[in-house]
């Protein structure tokens, strides 16, 4: 608290933080047009205000706002309201989608004792909104089938990949079993997926007290993690397929659209999930016997975790409402007075899993800051030159189903006319994180030198820049982050809003939240709430404000720049870094299996084998065979010089205090520029699941939020599908080699246009 109040002190003490860079680089405008620009920014930095951010937190999490709960269309309303108060046209477009909640729940165990697991979150005295029982949605998983199951039970760990390998090294099989896996290490929805895989009937996920329980700090209400009884709800649909509603793949869930009969949905899980607390998931684990788990995998729980498995067994009972619900997206544009079919699209999602303070309505009320400000600066006579769209999303929880179904349902027009999704979801207090297309990174870094950290009255970009020198790996990775200029945009994986924007239609996208001091365990439990967010989290809504604030003048300079502000050194760059990441996968794979079958020659297995706690032999492996990553490699040196081409054509032409381009001129580069980032994501899209279309990076097939880059190659040399592996690095190495193009055209017209002496 004290470190806080002086730091805010520090802040309010010094110069306005953004009056100090009034002569730095705008990308996309020239000196003049800059000088504009700030002006209006000037007065839009001074408008997002806490006690407003705090008020709408208030109003919009005081009651469970769930898709299709009375108070959800309640709160769309109230926001469709606000923005038109401030003078904005926003509508609410309505979506029917597929949203089961449960009807019947049962978990217990039924030998070899007896114990019925409570499945229900008690309300606290201290959090006023925990008592509201009635609204709540009971605990438990999204799209997990119909089930009746009972079993022996199995411990496997977070219940990824690797975690069976281990299993099939202690001879261990989930065959007709439940399992019973710690939530973390990968999305949610990849453990029953694997479970399943390997022949499980049924899945148990608890949220274990090492990662946000009382091993991880002091528990709610007397600090910010997990209490025994809390509950991680959440999505189970097979996300790395396709997002949105499971019964429209690919189309808007629109009244009259064709739908799938659920029985053919390939995105609802194939077994029942259940979610549990870890006072209720003690006693299941304290019954199985077998083998020790492994120490790594012993959790901070009082007792020995075993594998199983049995003696445990598990009656697991799941009986859902699978009803078609309303999903009301509420949409505000603000038309473009220069370009008004160039779209700056930005959202949040509003619908939450219980109350959701933090998780979204930290993030959303940021978006309503962000359109009351634009709402003042209309008034005063402040004209974007593209047009900008506010969204406020629902459905996101369940499966990102708002804003997939609106983007599915507007494809052909966003195609032809977004440069940019922003997205936010849950905001915290610390460093600003940013994930998204490498051809925004420069953008952003410039927005956030002019955008005050509240903590520390260094800049935004300051305090991130510091923070990934601080925390790169050895000292080359430090004294790179220390030369980097531009903040590190990581790749995106899913998990928010932005997946059918930058993954299905492959508009470049950023997503953006505060974060680094705000851990704690309510995530999608019925603490997360106003209380927990106003005695924990961003208290003073400073950082609330400062999102505002940096997504603000981002979207601002997207729709007011003159070209649009997309740099491509830093994407040629990450696609270098990531054709050596996926040769030297490949490399490590084939030098693991030739070590491995060597071993196995060698009897090192034998040898290393303690008879008492026998571990199986692995089986021999063939060896991968070399991969030509030759025409990957041509599209990336042939990105590079391409970028490097443009970059030097862009600054000659843009010197001074004016450009050399007529307004042809300008609008075929803006429209070069904008077909470059969508060779990105071609129509064919990834083997396996084309509705993902960007080959830049994707959602892991077999991890969910994580992203993998150049997912193509990579997720074909992880299944050792070698064919598959080199035509990805074919289609990957097209791609680029057609991006290359477009920016080769954007440099000549450069070239020419300042040829011609303009
Ligand atoms: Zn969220």
């Amino acid at each position: 608290m004290t470190l806080f109040r002086t730091a805010a002190l520090l802040a309010t003490l010094s110069l306005a933080p953004w009056s100090s860079s009034d002569d730095a680089p705008m990308r996309g405008f020239t000196p003049a047009s800059a000088r504009a620009e700030r002006e209006w920014e000037r007065k839009f930095v001074a408008l997002p205000d806490p006690d407003s951010l705090r008020e709408h937190m208030r109003y919009l999490s005081a009651r469970p706002h769930h898709l299709g709960s009375p108070r959800d269309s309640a709160n769309a309303a109230w926001i469709r309201d606000r923005l038109r108060g401030w003078g904005l046209a926003a509508e609410i477009e309505t979506f029917r989608v597929l949203f089961p909640t449960p009807r019947e729940r049962v978990v217990e165990l039924v030998g070899p004792k007896r114990f019925v697991a409570r499945l229900q979150e008690p309300a606290l005295k201290a959090d006023p909104t925990s008592g509201q029982q009635a609204e709540q949605l009971p605990t438990y998983n999204a799209y997990s089938p119909d089930g009746d199951v009972t079993a022996p039970l199995v411990f496997v760990n977070y219940g990824i990949p690797e975690d069976y390998d281990r299993l099939e090294r202690l001879g261990v099989s989930v065959k007709g079993a439940i399992v019973i896996a710690k939530y973390g290490r990968s999305w949610r929805g990849i453990k029953p997926k694997v479970a399943a895989e390997h022949g499980a009937v049924g899945c148990l996920l608890y949220s274990d007290p090492d990662d946000d329980g009382y091993h991880a700090g002091d528990t709610y209400p007397d600090g910010p993690f997990r209490p025994r009884d809390g509950v991680q709800r959440g999505s189970v649909m097979d996300m790395p397929l396709f997002a949105g509603d499971p019964l429209t793949p690919g189309v808007g869930a629109t009244a009259d659209a064709k739908r799938l009969p659920r029985s053919e949905a390939p995105t609802i899980a194939k077994i029942p999930v259940q979610p549990l607390s870890y006072a209720d998931a003690e006693p299941l684990l304290a019954a199985i016997g077998g083998r020790p788990a492994p120490a790594d995998w012993m959790g901070g729980l009082p007792i020995t975790y075993h594998v199983g498995p049995g003696p445990a067994r598990v009656h697991l009972r799941l009986r859902f409402d699978w009803r078609l619900v309303p999903a009301y997206d509420v949409v505000a544009r603000i038309p473009g007075a220069e370009r008004p079919d160039e779209w700056v699209v930005r959202g949040n999602h509003h619908d939450a899993w219980v109350n959701g303070a933090e998780d979204p309505i930290s993030g959303a009320i940021a978006v309503l800051e962000e359109a009351r400000a634009y709402g003042a600066l209309l008034k005063q006579g402040w004209r974007p030159r593209r047009t900008i769209v506010l969204a406020l999303w629902d459905g996101e929880e369940p499966m990102l189903l708002g804003s997939t179904e609106w983007a599915e349902t507007h494809a052909e027009e966003l195609g032809r006319k977004a440069v940019a999704y922003l997205n936010t979801d849950g905001n915290g207090r610390g460093r600003l994180g940013a994930s998204g297309a490498p051809s925004l990174a420069r953008l952003l870094s410039e927005v956030a030198r002019d955008v005050p950290d509240p903590e520390t009255g260094l800049s935004v970009w300051k305090r991130s820049h510091l923070g990934e020198v601080a925390t790169a790996g050895g000292a080359d990775r430090r004294r790179e982050a220390r030369e980097r200029s531009d903040l590190a945009v990581s790749p995106l994986g899913s998990g928010s809003d932005y997946t059918a924007f930058y993954h299905h239609l492959g508009i470049p996208s950023l997503d953006l939240g505060f974060g680094g001091e705000d851990d704690g365990g309510i995530y999608h439990s019925i603490y997360d709430s106003f209380h927990w967010f106003t005695t924990f989290s961003d208290t003073a809504f400073v950082y609330g404000q400062a999102l505002a604030r940096t997504v603000g003048l981002t979207t601002m300079r997207l729709a007011s720049a003159e070209v649009l502000p997309y740099e491509f050194s830093r994407l040629s760059e990450r696609v270098a870094t990531n054709l050596k990441d996926v040769q030297d996968l490949h490399r490590t794979v084939r030098d693991s299996i030739e070590e491995q079958n060597r071993q196995i020659e060698e009897s090192t297995f034998v040898a290393m084998n303690d008879p008492r706690r026998p571990l199986v032999t692995p089986a021999r492996e063939e060896v991968p065979p070399f991969l030509n990553f030759a025409p990957l490699q041509n599209g990336a040196t042939r990105l590079k010089s391409a970028t490097s081409r443009f970059e030097t054509a862009y600054a000659a032409a843009f010197t001074g205090d004016g450009h050399a381009l007529d307004t042809p001129g300008m609008d075929r580069l803006n429209a070069l520029l904008l077909r470059a980032e969508r060779a990105l994501a071609p129509p064919e899209g990834l083997p396996h699941r084309p509705w993902y279309r960007q080959l830049i990076s994707a959602p892991g097939w077999y991890t969910g939020y994580v992203a993998k880059t150049m997912p193509g190659v990579r997720e074909a040399i992880d299944a050792k599908r070698w064919p598959e592996a080199e035509a990805q690095a074919e289609a990957l190495g097209r791609a680029l080699e057609q991006e290359a193009g477009v920016l080769d055209e954007a440099a000549a017209l450069l070239e020419s246009a300042k040829a011609n002496g303009r």
